[in-house]
């Protein structure tokens, strides 16, 4: 077979691209359908423009989506050289240098690939920051490092397969919308299929075989499946107006926090902030996200720590 077969030619899309490219073709589909197989015929324009706008709507923020930079925090090439002295600290068991680092705040996770963790002070409050070996980088709370990305992500909710990109501090606002936008679309082409399939009835007897009314009725099971399953956008929208991520109701430490700050109390995530929801939606759109820190990883020079991930490495080399 001819090499030119098998390449990457202009029709081949990156990876992360897939996904989206194909909601893309799946939300034009669902639009076509309801506008040019019935549910919107005879329908008032004004209700046609808000069903026309919703898909339009939902693809624009699943490409913003898709494309701005989540909020990646910039590694770096090189170690904290405090993570070194207290591997070399730990692997000689030099008491200390153990002693001292202690004191400093510094602890390290239980288990032989455990983090280094850090506690500092903030506004009065202490807070507790996690070292990624990965990135070089101390990461704030509620960060997290995303295996597919590379890099650690602010407030990281989730890494999106089907949207390609992670999803956390710059581009969860969008992607909740897009699972909005989309949903309100299938309701308004659901919303008008009872009232077409009762003219339907209404115009002949056995219009219960007609292909028109069963085909109503098909199309009204799929956008109802569609307004249900996208359901958990609007729990998304919950969750940026309220400032809690996936990540946090998953992570036990963000729970006890929670459970100081319910959402549904006066405070940081009071419901007084949906009023100012606006202030969330109307941020400014993140930069595109950069290829820079991609295989940030792959081309990074090895440094001892990464090498073993242990202090393994640091006692072999103490003992020679
Ligand atoms: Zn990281
Ligand atoms: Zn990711």
């Amino acid at each position: 077979m001819p090499s030119s077969f098998v390449s990457p030619g202009w029709w081949s899309l990156p990876e992360e691209y897939i996904g989206p490219a194909c909601l893309t073709l799946w939300i034009l589909l669902m639009a076509t359908l309801g506008f040019f197989t019935g549910p919107m015929k005879s329908v008032s324009l004004w209700y046609q423009f808000l069903a026309a706008a919703m898909p339009i709507l939902a693809i624009m923020l699943l490409w913003v989506t898709c494309l701005s930079d989540p909020g990646m925090i910039p590694p770096s090439y090189t170690q904290d050289p405090i993570i070194e002295q207290l591997e070399f600290a730990r692997a000689g068991e030099d008491e200390e240098s153990h002693s001292q680092s202690s004191k400093e705040g510094y602890s390290k996770e239980p288990g032989e690939h455990g983090a280094w963790t850090r506690t500092l002070i903030r506004d009065g409050a202490p807070y507790t920051e996690k070292y990624c070996v990965t990135c070089n980088i101390w990461r704030p709370p509620r960060s997290h490092h995303c295996n597919y990305c590379g890099g650690c992500m602010e407030k990281f909710d989730h890494h999106c397969g089907v949207v390609g990109n992670c999803i956390a501090k710059n581009n969860h606002r969008f992607f909740a919308s897009f699972m909005v936008c989309g949903q309100i679309g299938c309701a308004l082409f659901l919303g008008v299929i009872p009232w077409q399939a009762k003219q339907a009835l209404s115009s002949r007897p056995d219009s219960w075989q007609d292909p028109k009314f069963i085909w109503l009725c098909f199309l009204g099971l799929v956008y109802a499946y569609h307004v249900l399953a996208l359901m958990f956008g609007t729990l998304h929208c919950m969750g940026v107006c309220l400032d809690v991520t996936t990540k946090d109701l998953m992570s036990k430490a963000q729970q006890l926090e929670l459970l100081h700050n319910i959402p549904c109390l006066p405070g940081a995530r009071s419901p007084c902030r949906l009023i100012g929801v606006w202030r969330s939606l109307c941020a400014p759109v993140p930069s595109l996200r950069t290829k820079q820190f991609r295989h940030f990883s792959d081309s990074r020079p090895l440094l001892p720590l990464h090498r073993m991930h242990s202090s393994s490495w640091y006692r072999s080399n103490l003992n020679v």
